[in-house]
């Protein structure tokens, strides 16, 4: 029986079969991508689900059949289980949605080339919304990021868990650029001062938010 993650494969309920999740950046897949994903499901008599983190998961494949269904689908697995960055939701932003206010697809790429399955002292949600209807779930993100039309707003610390924790506002107006270079900040304080399987929501409680921003706003 595989560890859970290993080979990017989760044991299902029947305790036999798994799940693997190509790594679809933002969730933009060329028509191709989603043929080959459908031809593997089909092939290895698999079911395909849309997850709860817009990813797409093809569930019940036999674990002899792992390595060639990853080397068919010819695709990278998504982080999904783990102490580590998953999945870094995204919506339409300014490229399809004519609500957007900034372009959440050009940010969200960046975010998932720098940071996806980025290791850390517990899992770690990014969400990035093109505006303030917010359909990345922003308030219930470690990290998530509101466009405006003075920019980006920043949340921390929100937790959509057992015990739920909205996320707080942590400043507001910032360019791509800004956010970017905010994210590391964040990122690297929360890596040095987290303690193990604490998630953001937590060190805010332990530490303050007054003391995250004295920290990373400088
Ligand atoms: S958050 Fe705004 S820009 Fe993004 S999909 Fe929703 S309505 Fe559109």
């Amino acid at each position: 029986m595989l560890k859970d993650g290993e080979k990017g494969a989760v044991l299902q309920r029947d305790k036999k079969t798994y799940a693997i999740v190509p790594h679809v950046p933002v969730g933009v897949a060329a028509p191709e991508i989603l043929r080959n994903i459908a031809d593997v499901a089909e092939k290895y008599n698999c079911a395909i689900k849309i997850t709860s983190a817009n990813r797409i998961a093809v569930v019940g494949i036999k674990e002899e059949d792992i390595d060639s269904a990853w080397e068919q689908l010819g695709t990278d697995p998504g982080a999904a289980v783990g102490a580590c960055v998953r999945s870094i939701k995204v919506c339409p932003g300014t490229t399809f949605c004519r609500l957007g206010k900034q372009d959440s697809l050009t940010l969200g790429q960046e975010l998932d080339r720098r940071y996806h399955g980025h290791k850390l002292p517990a899992k770690f949600k990014i969400g990035v919304s093109g505006c303030i209807n917010q359909c990345a779930e922003n308030c219930i993100k470690d990290i998530a990021f509101t466009g405006k039309a003075d920019g980006w707003t920043v949340l921390v610390g929100g937790n959509g868990g057992s015990r739920p924790v909205l996320a707080q506002m942590l400043t507001s107006g910032l360019s791509t650029e800004e956010a970017l270079e905010l994210t590391r900040r964040v990122v690297d304080f929360y890596q040095q001062n987290a303690k193990k399987m604490d998630r953001m929501s937590r060190l805010i409680k332990r530490i303050g938010m007054d003391q995250l921003k004295k920290a990373v706003l400088g």
